[in-house]
């Protein structure tokens, strides 16, 4: 699950947050997030590309 780490340039698609990360590697990781409450839907991408299409085109089960 996704613990919130230092996310820099944080990008909000509706209810879903894009963010940078580097990991535990030193390697960039960008993880899409919804906050809205019940959702909990998070996953991470090695290309930010794909985190904000995935953002773009979530839909909110909550
Ligand atoms: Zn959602």
């Amino acid at each position: 699950m996704t613990a919130y780490r230092r996310f820099r340039d944080r990008r909000r698609f509706g209810p879903v947050q894009v963010g940078t990360y580097y990991d535990g590697r030193g390697r960039e990781k960008h993880t899409a997030a919804c906050t809205a409450p019940g959702c909990g839907f998070s996953a991470d991408y090695t290309d930010r590309s794909a985190a904000e299409l995935a953002a773009q085109t979530h839909r909110c089960k909550a």
